[in-house]
């Protein structure tokens, strides 16, 4: 399969590697966000949220509970945001978490066209 992320985890394209087990290989992201914006890959191909297993998944929130404490005493960052995308905006089709350690000078701001935004009741009534 032409996968980016299945050849940084085969070792075919190099990667930074923060930290890698049975299931998972986590490295930087090429275009970081802020300093230490961290992949977590599985090492099996899913494309997203929908196809990936529960032991992968909660295996994933075990790598993040462990890496958060490490980013913050050796990065010193205040925060931590972590990230999917699905379909619209998911450039790589091989699920990944976005870990994205924060700063309270990172000056990161979502984005979004507020002229799109509906009221939230409006939102809500669809939702419903
Ligand atoms: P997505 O848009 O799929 O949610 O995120 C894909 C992420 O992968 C982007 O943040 C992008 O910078 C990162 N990325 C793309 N190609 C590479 C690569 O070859 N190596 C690394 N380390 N990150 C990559
Ligand atoms: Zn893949």
């Amino acid at each position: 399969m032409d996968c980016i992320f299945c050849k940084i985890i085969n070792g075919e394209i190099p990667s930074s590697v923060v930290y890698e087990d049975d299931l998972v290989k986590v490295f930087l992201d090429i275009n970081p966000t802020t300093n230490g914006d961290t992949l977590i890959v599985p090492k099996k191909h899913f494309k997203d949220f929908r196809d990936i297993d529960n032991e992968t998944l909660t295996h994933i929130y075990q790598v993040i509970n462990k890496l958060y404490p490490i980013y913050q005493e050796k990065l010193n960052c205040d925060g931590l945001t972590i990230s999917h995308n699905t379909d619209y905006g998911q450039d790589i089709k091989h699920f990944h978490i976005h870990f994205i350690p924060r700063y309270k000078d990172d000056e990161v701001k979502h984005l979004s066209n507020k002229e799109i935004l509906l009221d939230i009741d409006k939102v809500l009534n669809k939702l419903k």
